[in-house]
């Protein structure tokens, strides 16, 4: 194909060419040469109830002949308004203020910013490190690389990475003995650094129960009850990153429901406009927004972006969120499906530690060797899945399930014995 199209997270001279895709309806990619595709990951974990969902088409119809766009800066509308209140309506009682960027890692970008300079408005001018885990992943640009783990997509930018504090991930999976220990451990670092950093840190980031890109590697609820107890003792502020984790993933609508959590920050994007535009939101609480409510003028936060609070995007999440609502039963029965068929897998020698949380399921290929083999099996398992009719994309070792909510229980049985048959012809 005669492309000048430079595709994301992809070697381009070794890759194999692009699939066109025609159209899309529900879970079913459809390419030019006519063949269907099962989306079980959601197109990278955007769509929500399916693709083309015809109420969230209307609504951006609808909105376009209205108005598509407008400067955010001194101008507010009926779509950016509707929906900032509809989030704040869902997230836990202190979060108040809804600052919109367009995706997951200006949303990230967006947190950070506003963590660091919440300190530096009160004044608070020493504390400027941030704390994150082992194995996070938060965005590609700058920040939100510095936060996410180094690895060999972030080597090139070492240089221009600022440093941050790692606390290992304790993460888990199904039957799992040694679980507490980990969480234990993590604390224990997590507290040291606290104690030891005499000036205090910014803010911690975190991808709550779900590490997304980083394997889908989950931890408890409870884990992460005593992670901000701790924070708190050292008024250190907390930021959810639930790009990934938000709009039902978790099996609540957000992940600081299931975990009760009260972060001061929270990141959404992904699933926010149903997978149909680019649209995010930071999320404050009414005590970060204070610090920049002020008559001296070096206290806001002079950070926007040309789409910020794009109507047509609004009227998307808009609609999504009336879907969300209705049709809660089918992202709330996905895990009782995942946890059926990760069970019937559980004679198959090569997979370990299955894990579900909500509507997202992982388990792990055995593997001894080390990374750069890691990455060459997920990407001839890739090969194969596509072959047999689904997009599954492994990370690395890891397979994993996140499909759009209206997923059929037939069509999750039929990726989950592709699933089995590629591992045991391996
Ligand atoms: C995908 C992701 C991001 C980055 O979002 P983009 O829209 O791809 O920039 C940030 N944080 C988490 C947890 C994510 O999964």
């Amino acid at each position: 194909m005669d492309s000048a199209v430079w595709m994301p997270f992809t070697p381009m001279k070794s890759s194999p060419e692009p699939l066109a895709v025609r159209s899309a309806q529900g879970i079913m990619l459809e390419l030019e040469d006519g063949r269907q595709i099962m989306d079980c990951i959601s197109s990278w974990w955007v769509t929500l109830h399916g693709h083309a969902r015809a109420e969230i088409a209307a609504a951006i119809s609808q909105q376009s002949t209205t108005l598509e766009q407008v400067i955010a800066a001194g101008f507010t509308h009926g779509p950016a308004e509707a929906l900032a209140h509809a989030l704040v309506e869902r997230l836990p009682a202190q979060l108040s203020r809804v600052f919109y960027s367009d995706n997951g890692s200006t949303a990230v970008e967006v947190a950070l910013k506003i963590a660091f300079q919440y300190w530096q408005n009160l004044g608070v001018f020493e504390r400027t490190r941030f704390l994150a885990f082992d194995g996070a992943y938060h965005g590609d640009t700058l920040g939100a690389m510095a936060t996410s783990a180094r690895s060999p997509f972030t080597q090139a930018f070492e240089a221009l990475l600022f440093d941050v504090d790692r606390v290992p991930f304790p993460a888990t999976y199904l039957g799992d003995n040694r679980v507490e220990e980990k969480e234990l451990q993590a604390l224990r670092v997590l507290e040291s650094l606290l104690a030891a950093n005499k000036v205090g840190y910014a803010a911690m980031i975190v991808e709550p129960l779900i590490q997304g890109a980083g394997g889908m590697r989950m931890c408890r609820p409870v884990f992460l009850t005593q992670l901000e107890t701790l924070l708190r003792r050292y008024n250190c502020l907390l930021i959810y990153d639930e790009v990934m984790t938000g709009f039902g993933r978790t099996g609540e609508l957000f992940a600081c429901n299931k975990v009760a959590a009260n972060p001061d920050i929270v990141c959404l994007a992904k699933g926010l406009t149903g997978g149909f535009l680019p649209l995010a939101a930071t999320v404050c609480s009414d005590m970060v927004f204070s610090a920049f409510y002020s008559d001296d003028t070096a206290k806001t936060l002079y950070h926007g972006h040309s789409y910020t609070a794009n109507p047509l995007g609004c009227a998307a999440a808009l609609a999504s969120l009336v879907l969300l609502d209705i049709e809660a039963e089918r992202w709330q029965r996905l895990e009782g499906w995942h946890r059926e068929e990760l069970a019937l897998l559980a004679d198959v020698d090569r997979l370990e530690h299955s894990r579900v949380c909500g509507t997202i399921a992982a388990v792990d290929v055995k593997v001894d060797e080390e990374a750069g083999y890691l990455h060459a099996m997920g990407q001839h398992l890739r090969q194969r899945f596509l072959a047999q009719g689904f997009l599954l994309r492994p990370l690395g070792n890891v397979l994993y399930l996140l499909p759009p909510y209206c997923i059929e229980r037939e069509q999750l049985k039929a990726a989950y014995a592709c699933i089995r048959q590629e591992i045991e012809r391996l």
